[in-house]
């Protein structure tokens, strides 16, 4: 394994920022490599354990961490309904991520609530992957989205890069305008309605700063001829407080075929999903739809992620395969073994290892400071809609565990969740 992978293990990964853009130069090496060779890979992670808990719904995400860690040869345990969980009996965040760092190596978190990544990660025993804190951030589908990007365009750099839809609460939108604000010439459009424009945070903090270019459109048509990349979003329904708001925004925009015949003919679709309505299935064979190889993608990002996190290294592994490409019956040697963070000795000692966000490192980014203040001011403000944005998790507050209220349900109940569910150690308003 490189030496800049090697330098991630034990971190958590909260938002992009986290990982510089050398360490995620060294980090693609590997994804890359696993792309080519899966099985040289699939017994590095051997005795260790995944832990999922998913706080609000999802289907890729989930599934593709527990595939890559599956992959990798480890197991997984976890949770997709927080009503099974003792967050239903009020445990707070912290206590179930105490909890959980003493049975999993490394634990994969989805949660409402902006901030709540963060909070995880200062009390866990273990690496913490944020995959989704609300309208905040979604860092795996970002390496996704660069996996995707690298492996379709081949670079990251020099691209016009249209991300239409819901710039406001799509955390794929923030995180994929922050990595890619990093990188030399890129060039952005952002195509929403006026009440679902990108907060300003990423404006002021992220492409200012960096001399971004961008220019904000309201038609489709006016862009697309232009793009490298265009990444469509769904509207993000459970972040709506009024259903009306939902209902009328919810197909400002639809790709078909006819916009398709305006664009270049090395534009590269893409679409964190679910789809619902805004890319009409006759795309899906238009060669240039990509949504579909980036699920792909999606698995060997995590696979990625989760050995480098790790610090396994699928160099000195065995392939998995002998000379005759026969896969072998005996377990390789673990070589999970070196991860500190891995055993149970370490239990106490293992959090140096796995070290919280530094709040200057990622306040540079524009990212949280802290738990209590950074997430607050990355939190989208409310734009003219009567949409909610996720309330920010106060340092001194434990984020209730408790389930997104009926995500997915009524726009309204929905989106009580973000807000509703932070509360003191000595109980808050629920
Ligand atoms: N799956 C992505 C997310 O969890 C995109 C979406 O839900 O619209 O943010």
């Amino acid at each position: 394994m490189t030496k800049g992978v090697t330098m991630l293990k034990g971190r958590h990964l909260i938002e992009p920022g986290n990982l510089s853009v050398q360490e995620l130069d060294r980090y693609f090496e590997l994804a890359e490599n696993i792309v080519k060779e899966p099985l040289r890979y699939s017994e590095v992670c051997r005795g260790k354990i995944l832990a999922t808990l998913f706080f609000e719904p999802s289907t890729r995400t989930r599934l593709s961490f527990e595939a890559a860690m599956q992959r990798l040869g480890g197991s997984t345990l976890g949770f997709a309904d927080p009503g099974a969980s003792s967050a239903a009996k009020g445990e707070s965040l912290s206590d179930t991520i105490r909890t959980v760092s003493c049975y999993a190596d490394v634990i994969a978190m989805r949660n409402p609530k902006e901030g709540a990544a963060l909070l995880a990660s200062q009390v866990s025993e273990v690496p913490v992957i944020n995959a989704g804190d609300g309208g905040h951030h979604h860092p795996t589908q970002t390496l996704t989205d660069l996996l995707t990007i690298r492996s379709i365009k081949g670079k990251t750099e020099g691209l016009t890069i249209g991300l239409c839809g819901d710039l406001k609460f799509g955390r794929t939108v923030h995180s994929l305008a922050k990595a890619m604000a990093r990188y030399p010439r890129n060039r952005f459009i952002l195509i929403s309605p006026p009440e679902l424009e990108i907060p300003d945070y990423i404006i002021n903090r992220v492409f200012k700063p960096a001399g971004v270019q961008y220019s904000q459109v309201r038609r489709m048509e006016d862009a697309i001829g232009d793009l490298d990349i265009l990444y469509m979003t769904r509207v993000q329904k459970e972040r709506f407080f009024n259903e009306q708001d939902y209902v009328r925004l919810k197909d400002s925009y639809i790709l078909d075929a006819e916009k398709m015949r305006l664009a270049k003919k090395d534009l590269c679709v893409l679409h964190p999903l679910p789809r619902v309505n805004e890319i009409s299935p006759e795309v899906d064979s238009d060669p240039r739809a990509a949504y579909f190889a980036q699920v792909k993608y999606g698995m060997y990002a995590r696979m990625a992620l989760i050995a480098a996190l790790l610090g396994v290294d699928g160099n000195a592994k065995p392939s998995g395969l002998d000379a005759n490409g026969t896969t072998q019956t005996a377990a390789p040697a673990n070589a999970c073994t070196s991860a500190k963070v891995d055993t149970p000795a370490n239990a106490g000692t293992s959090a140096k290892a796995g070290a919280p966000v530094k709040a200057d490192a990622s306040a540079k980014d524009g990212a949280p400071a802290n738990a209590g203040t950074s997430a607050k001011a990355d939190t989208p403000a409310n734009a003219g809609t009567s949409a909610k944005a996720g309330a920010p998790v106060k340092a001194d507050t434990s984020v209730k565990a408790g389930a997104p209220a009926n995500a997915g349900t009524s726009a309204k109940a929905s989106s009580s969740a973000p807000a509703a569910a932070v509360e003191s150690q000595k109980g808050g308003k629920k």
